[in-house]
């Protein structure tokens, strides 16, 4: 069997792919997906290459681990397209299901207590929609969907498992600043607490 990481290149999703590639011996397949703006602001950096770049560093650092395949995927997003990531990476990871044919568990690093897991419960039809068993008979259905770093943890807890390196690797911000800081006032920079463990707000480079 096969395991399918959606990687965001934040904390939650990193400790998943930690967690895969510590206690399994299972082939290990990464999936990450821009969310580029289809109208992108010129006056203020994009969150996706801050993403983008946290998973390039996180990749290096985890394949100190072991090895395992990944992908990259690009999604232009227009503005009126107001949906829950999520479930833009469905299709993406129904995709990649109907490609290596053994894929039995996704794991992401989403919180199923937000959304009252309505979210994950649209996540798995989408992919069970999209596998489309008649055109791809051989895709294995029996999938497992694994939102488990994410729920019924604090931040602290997944910093306490992912490790220093690996949380300082990673990237939450929704809303970085012009001279790449962490806008320290988001949801995502909130539950990193960095307003208090970095009151000058950490700099990442792209
Ligand atoms: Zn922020």
């Amino acid at each position: 069997m096969r395991h399918l990481v959606l990687l965001s290149g934040g904390p939650d999703s990193a400790l998943a792919l930690k967690d895969v590639l510590t206690n399994t011996d299972d082939p290990v397949v990464v999936l990450h997906v821009s969310m580029i703006p289809g109208t992108a602001n010129p006056h203020h950096p994009s969150r996706w290459e801050y993403e983008l770049s946290a998973v390039r560093r996180l990749v290096d650092q985890l394949k100190t681990i072991r090895a395992f395949e990944i992908h990259y995927a690009k999604h232009i997003q227009e503005n009126f397209v107001c949906l829950s990531d999520l479930l833009i990476l469905a299709p993406y990871a129904a995709g990649l299901c109907n490609y290596y044919k053994d894929i039995e568990k996704i794991w992401t690093g989403d919180d199923l207590e937000q959304d009252d897991g309505a979210i994950d419960t649209a996540f798995k039809t989408i992919v069970m929609t999209a596998i489309f068993s008649k055109r791809n008979p051989t895709t294995n259905l029996n999938i497992e969907y694994c939102p488990i770093p994410g729920t019924n943890r604090s931040k602290q807890q997944i910093r306490e498992q992912l490790g220093e390196t690996l949380w300082y690797l990673s990237w939450s911000c929704r809303n970085p600043s012009i001279d790449a800081r962490e806008c320290g006032e988001c949801e995502s920079c909130l539950e990193r607490k960095i307003v208090v463990k970095y009151p000058t707000k950490r700099k990442c480079s792209i």
